[in-house]
């Protein structure tokens, strides 16, 4: 069966009360397609507008509380079924599966896809896959390559019970609460054969073996299936596989990675979803590379031409220098379970072993090793991460010099209709920059218009977002406050004296040492004298998680949660809690500057920035990661990041200086009309730069023309099949 027929068989029990007139609500609400498209969320909005808040913006659960009179109703309004129609012919069209840039450039057979594995994906808050950028990478990635008709079936993992609410406690400890993802009422579908029972696929390679639930999310034209181990048929220790993201149990670890990596190879094969080439987001499915290798043996391959063919398809990203972030496996473990794997590859162990040894720490089996020697296309994700991972990895190419060896950059860009604030986007590029704007967002020409602009618009626009930025952070403290227990420190904390007139920084992300939360607090005096000056006052908005077996960050938070409630700071610092998809969208349309002080090169690119500046917010950075390639000398400010023991003090007092000499006179050099004019051009600047070269556009593309359109034609030059005649087997056209 194909995938669509199999999809409306599953949707078809899904809201038994929705009344035909309206059934496309259907089809509608599972599909995140309006995660991104402002009409699909106006249409909920207009069925349930209450609903549409209550439920958190999530038309699943909204359409599943909802009586059948309202929907009857809804149904019976001329004016909602107006919108209703215009909504489900634009879905429509757009899910044309011939349309799209790829589609006009390329002609390959159906069964030409791409299979992206990431273990996480940042979509929408209903859909807590996550931790952080990696995932929101990717989550960008899928939305941009079904705007892009780039042929892309996803896999990642379910986590259900991984996803961690943040909550601090009076003290300042982060003391996590792992919510639940509700699968009944979240935008994701159970896969279920023809006869209606789950969809069932075992990895063997374990003992016992360990059988994968499929759950399925429409991310428009591209599809993502999320692997569950949660299934009753596992022993109940092995049903918490995929319950927390990246735990820090080696074993448990390796035992995911495996269960994503060959188990998904394993899912695809079992959907008879086919594909021809096969991107590594990262590491941790590297494992599919082994299964892709075996099913060719199975079919009569010898293991070297296997090999070869597997690595001429594959592509792999690597995505941070940071040790940590890369998984390395003791010999023992891998010998522990791929034992008995290895002979149906005809693979000794010497031979996996070598692929995955790293000489310059040779202890045990390197993923980050594994994945470069068997893809063909590898890169990093940005000019600077690509030196930085060519000097890392220069160990297995020690024929080249560093700049020769094989690993080329495409820098990471955030899919625009996403993180584009939707009023700057309709009530004012619309109207100056063209109605194309947003189809056509990563030509340069597009921007032009930009200075046409009138500063007081911007201005304006701006400081209503920066007003409602501080509205959501009090009522989240509101909130807060009613709950018994709450304690009046902490909600004095997270941001209830906030001002909209103050010049507001933003420091929101991951709390991890090598990003540096605490870098803004060195100096403790200077800082109460930066936000207390009574005539230009400054405040700084915090907001991020820590890992949580990372002590050390914890007590980050805990430090920057102090000064939050130091009365010296009289409530100009807050501290957020619960960082998230939502939150992230309000701050990066709402602060006046985005502060991101990693210590370098530790920042591979991050993508956080581009997100605020795309919506005219500037940076305020150190020079590492994209910062390099982005910053202007016009659009933001940054420093260069210095060296030696005393680096972080150095650092401080660079941003200090700016703060004092630049970026505070700047903004309150207020004109007669009341607008900073110095301040709205470096506005416009950021806005111009971002489409064409920090946009999620710009990046699908380069991967689609540099790595995808070779690997495919790789693929399809050595898996002739059937209708490209000789003997061969073909071995992406399903066996
Ligand atoms: C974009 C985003 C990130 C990644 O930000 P960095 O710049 O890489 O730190 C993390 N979390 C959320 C919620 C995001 O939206």
């Amino acid at each position: 069966m194909q995938g669509a027929d199999r999809l409306m068989q599953g949707l078809k029990d899904k809201f038994p009360h929705l009344p035909e007139e309206v059934s496309g609500l259907r089809e509608l609400a599972y599909n995140l397609w309006w995660s991104w498209h402002p009409e699909g969320r106006g249409l909920f909005k207009l069925l349930n507008r209450q609903g549409w808040y209550l439920s958190n913006h999530n038309p699943v659960k909204m359409l599943n509380r909802m009586d059948r009179s309202s929907l009857e109703e809804a149904a019976a309004n001329p004016h909602f079924m107006r919108h209703y129609h215009s909504v489900m012919a634009r879905f429509e069209s757009y899910m044309n599966p011939k349309s799209g840039w790829f589609c006009d450039r390329a002609a390959f057979p159906e069964r030409c896809r791409v299979a992206y594995f990431s273990a996480e994906y940042g979509l929408h808050h209903a859909l807590p896959f996550y931790a952080g950028g990696l995932g929101f990478l990717a989550g960008d990635f899928l939305k941009e390559c079904s705007d892009l008709g780039i042929p892309v079936v996803a896999v990642g993992f379910m986590y259900p019970q991984g996803y961690l609410r943040q909550m601090v406690s009076p003290d300042g400890w982060q003391v996590g609460a792992c919510e639940m993802l509700d699968r009944e009422n979240a935008p994701i579908r159970k896969m279920v054969d023809a006869r209606g029972d789950p969809v069932t696929v075992k990895v063997p390679i374990m003992d016992p073996p360990i059988y994968l639930e499929v759950w399925e999310v429409l991310v428009g034209k591209t599809s993502l299936y999320l692997i569950d181990t949660s299934s009753e048929a596992n022993e109940p220790w092995n049903r918490v596989i995929s319950d927390r993201l990246y735990t820090g149990d080696i074993e448990q670890r390796l035992r995911q990675e495996i269960v994503l990596g060959i188990g998904g190879v394993r899912v695809l094969r079992h959907l008879g979803l086919d594909y021809s080439a096969i991107h590594l987001n990262e590491g941790h499915p590297a494992f599919a590379v082994l299964e892709r290798i075996r099913e060719s043996v199975e079919a009569g391959m010898s293991y070297q031409d296997a090999f070869e063919l597997v690595r001429s398809s594959t592509v792999f990203t690597t995505h941070t220098p940071v040790p940590a972030g890369h998984d390395v496996f003791t010999f023992q473990l891998m010998d522990k379970y791929f034992g008995t794997y290895l002979p149906t590859l005809d693979l000794s162990r010497d031979e996996l072993f070598r692929l995955g040894m790293s000489p310059a720490r040779p202890d045990g089996f390197n993923m980050t090793a594994f994945a470069l020697r068997s893809s063909a296309f590898r890169n990093a994700v940005s000019a600077k991460h690509g030196e930085i991972s060519r000097k890392m990895w220069q160990q297995l190419w020690p024929e080249f010099s560093v700049d020769r060896v094989p690993i080329e950059h495409i820098t990471n860009g955030v899919h625009v209709p996403t993180w584009i604030d939707r009023r700057l986007g309709d009530e004012i590029f619309n109207r100056y920059l063209g109605r194309t704007w947003l189809e056509e967002h990563d030509l340069p020409a597009v921007w032009e218009p930009i200075d046409d602009i009138p500063d007081k618009v911007i201005w304006e626009h701006h400081r209503s977002m920066k007003e409602m930025l501080i509205a959501k952070i009090r009522e989240r403290a509101r909130l807060k406050w009613r709950k018994a227990g709450s304690d009046p420190n902490n909600v004095m904390a997270s941001g209830v004296l906030l001002d909209p007139a103050a010049l507001t920084l933003g420091f929101a992300r991951r709390f991890a040492s090598y990003k540096r939360p605490t870098l803004l607090l060195q100096d403790m005096a200077r800082l109460a004298r930066i936000v207390s000056d009574p005539w230009r006052p400054v405040q700084i908005i915090f907001a991020g998680k820590a890992h949580q077996d990372d002590q050390q960050s914890k007590q980050l938070l805990q430090q920057v949660f102090s000064a939050a409630k130091d009365q010296s700071f009289g409530g100009r610092i807050a501290f957020v809690e619960d960082y998230d998809e939502l939150l992230a969208q309000y701050l990066v349309h709402g602060v006046d500057v985005w502060v991101n002080n990693p210590q370098p090169p530790m920042e591979a690119s991050g993508t956080s920035g581009m997100k605020a500046t795309l919506n005219g917010v500037p940076q305020l950075s150190v020079l590492d990661g994209w910062w390099i390639e982005g910053y202007n000398g016009k659009n933001g400010w940054a420093i260069e990041g210095a060296d030696g023991p005393d680096r972080d003090a150095k650092d401080a007092a660079a941003i200090y200086d700016l703060l004092e000499k630049d970026i505070v006179p700047l903004y309150y050099d207020v004109d007669e009309d009341g607008v900073s004019h110095g301040w709205t051009a470096v506005m416009k600047e950021t806005i111009r730069m971002t489409g064409p070269n920090f946009s999620a556009r710009r990046m699908a593309k380069e991967y689609a023309e540099r790595f995808y359109l070779p690997a495919l034609a790789a693929a399809m030059r050595a898996g002739p099949g059937t209708d490209r005649g000789g003997g061969k087997v073909d071995l992406f056209g399903g066996i």
